[in-house]
């Protein structure tokens, strides 16, 4: 009998071959005491053990940074960081001396006693930060307790599925990847890092199957679908069938995406929608282009500063912003300020625990406090913006005040590049994202000060219904067809039209089929979306006709329940396209 699994997808693609049991768990350290005589024997064990570890993951990262690119090897950092850690390194050389304990067993007890303080929290960020702490648990005790070395994983013997209760981004990149067809675990989030490293390496993945591992054998027969997020055990005919006919689509997909990429995103009735791309990570400009990006919607520029030991100097800003700019001569880059707080934590920062960390210092609020570290963000974004059309992007505005006060320390910046003799242009724009409730209904006041509206619908969606946007359980009432959600929409593209500003949208919306439809409807013909969704949309852009979307979107507005919104819009685009090709990762279940 066949097991199917349902999990989260973290990197698309489909694969099928046998199970490949990852067994990376923290090794059992027996409670052993030692003589007085042995302790500064045993606090030199423990510092070898840390310095190997220290020289293996330097030459991790430094592998890393030779096959992706040295934003990709900066993942490591925070694990050096903490073998340095006077917390950790002091911590246990004091347990080893007052408590005459084992190198293994103090490390064991100082590294459990910092995880417990970590884990107080929820915040994805902090538990990926967990996910660091547990690797260097393992590779330390491996080593004191002799065991071999992780990176002996070598070389596998045929393409497999990874099947492992959660990976690390060091186990990620020690994996012979020529042989690993995709990777499923128990645990771990999308936004971990060695899911990123799997996005950027095309490697399928999915997380959060819970008991995954402890269900498969080693050499059971299996398919992971990365798109949707689930694994087949043991799969029987029919799913061998299902899994055959997903790939074959796939791989049309994969052909059809280059043919997509260079046609012309027009509807059926002649009008153009802009598709551009989202970036989490610099090197997805290239799959961007690929796939037929006209600019760069969203920049988000987190992964300067998230899981970073200092602050990025403006140098290196001003390179990855330069880049970006570059790879779109003839399209805008939409760059965004640090968004930080919420989920996203960097260490430097010592942000304080909260207990609403979504409505907290999260976003312009953490800039406009801490202007060492926002200053220098906007010194190099002016510096960008001499290399194409890079426009700046404030997130989580609730009122004017922020962007003029954002605008006086642009010109006190551009005051001092002009002094300096550094150039950019002087006619920069400047937009906000529209988040909350309160900047979409303030929309009219803030648009005397914007040059543009970018609609944040992930976060729009989160605080007009108040679910918070990362609780699975609250999934189903995440809805972004809700009547308010769409009033707001609609009420934000009127209020740009009026203003002869532009209107887009950079939430998952955009790349959500009947949400696409609607905000073409509701006359936002700017969407952007991370790369995998842009041929799809493209297509979609293609079957339809923008009369259709109008009407459709005029009903929807008038519907009182998502349900009824939901309807409409799948009335509007009727047998223009086929949705079923979207249902793998969208609910798209229609009422009758
Ligand atoms: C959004 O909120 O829709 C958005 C694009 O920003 P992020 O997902 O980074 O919060
Ligand atoms: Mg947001």
């Amino acid at each position: 009998m066949s097991v199917v699994l349902d999990g989260s997808p973290a990197s698309e693609g489909i694969a099928a071959g046998p199970v490949f049991l990852l067994e990376w768990g923290i090794p059992h350290v027996a409670h052993q005491s030692i003589s007085d005589e042995g302790v500064e024997d045993e606090i030199l064990r423990f510092d070898e053990a840390r310095r190997w570890a220290l020289e293996r993951l330097q030459e991790i990262k430094e592998q890393t940074e030779a096959r992706l690119g040295p934003v990709e090897a900066r993942i490591f950092d925070p694990q050096l960081l903490m073998l340095e850690d006077v917390e950790v390194v002091d911590g246990t050389a004091r347990y080893i001396r007052e408590n005459r304990l084992s190198a293994a067993r103090a490390f064991e007890l100082r590294m459990l006693e910092l995880r417990s303080m970590w884990s107080r929290t929820s915040h994805p960020m902090v538990l990926d930060r967990l996910n660091d702490l547990e690797d260097l648990m393992i590779r330390v005790l491996r080593r004191l307790l002799g065991m071999n070395d992780p990176s002996d994983l070598g070389a596998l013997e045929e393409p497999v599925i990874v099947v492992a209760p959660n990976l690390t981004p060091s186990l990620m990149v020690q994996l012979d990847l020529d042989n690993v067809l995709g990777i499923a675990t128990d645990h771990g989030t999308r936004t971990a890092h060695w899911a990123m490293l799997a996005r950027s390496l095309n490697t399928p993945a999915a997380v959060g199957f819970g008991d995954a591992s402890a269900r498969a054998t080693n050499g059971v027969p299996a398919i992971l679908d990365g798109r949707i997020g689930r694994l087949v055990l043991d799969p029987q005919e029919v799913e061998q069938d299902r899994f055959e006919a997903r790939r074959k689509q796939h791989s049309d997909w994969e052909e059809e995406i280059a043919i997509i990429a260079a046609l012309e995103s027009v509807t059926l009735d002649g009008q153009y929608v802009e598709l551009r791309g989202n970036l989490d990570l610099p090197s997805e400009v290239e799959q961007a282009v690929a796939h037929g990006a006209v600019g760069v919607g969203l920049f988000r520029t987190e992964f300067l500063v998230v899981g970073r030991n200092s602050m990025p100097d403006e140098e290196e800003q001003y390179e990855a912003y330069r880049s970006a700019a570059e790879a779109f001569p003839a399209g805008g880059v939409y760059i965004r300020t640090f968004d930080l707080g919420g989920d996203k934590f960097p260490m430097f920062l010592n942000m304080p625990p909260e207990q609403n960390p979504f409505l907290g210092w999260r976003a312009i609020r953490v800039c406009l406090d801490e202007p060492a570290l926002f200053r220098t963000q906007l010194r190099a974004l002016l510096r960008a913006t001499a290399h194409g059309d890079v426009r700046l992007m404030i997130p989580l505005v609730n009122d004017v005040e922020e962007v003029r006060e954002v605008r006086s320390l642009l010109q006190e910046e551009a005051e001092g590049l002009r002094r300096d003799g550094i150039p950019f242009n002087a006619g920069y724009k400047l937009g906000v994202m529209i988040e909350t409730p309160a900047a979409a209904l303030d929309a009219a006041e803030l648009a005397r000060y914007s040059d543009f509206f970018s609609i944040g619908t992930n976060d729009l969606i989160q605080y007009t219904l108040a679910v918070d946007r990362t609780n699975t359980r609250l999934a189903k009432l995440y809805n972004p067809f809700h009547p308010a959600v769409v009033r707001q929409l609609h009420q934000v593209a009127r209020v740009g039209r009026a203003a002869g500003i532009e209107v887009s949208v950079c939430g998952e919306m955009a790349s959500h089929p009947l949400g696409a439809f609607l905000l073409m409807g509701l006359d936002i013909t700017a969407l952007s979306m991370a790369w995998p969704s842009l041929s799809e949309i493209k297509r979609l852009v293609r079957d339809v006709r923008m009369e259709d979307a109008r009407t459709a979107a005029r009903k929807a507005l008038a519907a009182p329940t998502a349900q009824d919104v939901t309807r409409c819009l799948v009335e509007g685009i009727g047998d223009s396209v086929d949705l079923s090709v979207f249902s793998g990762r969208w609910s798209l279940s229609v009422p009758g």
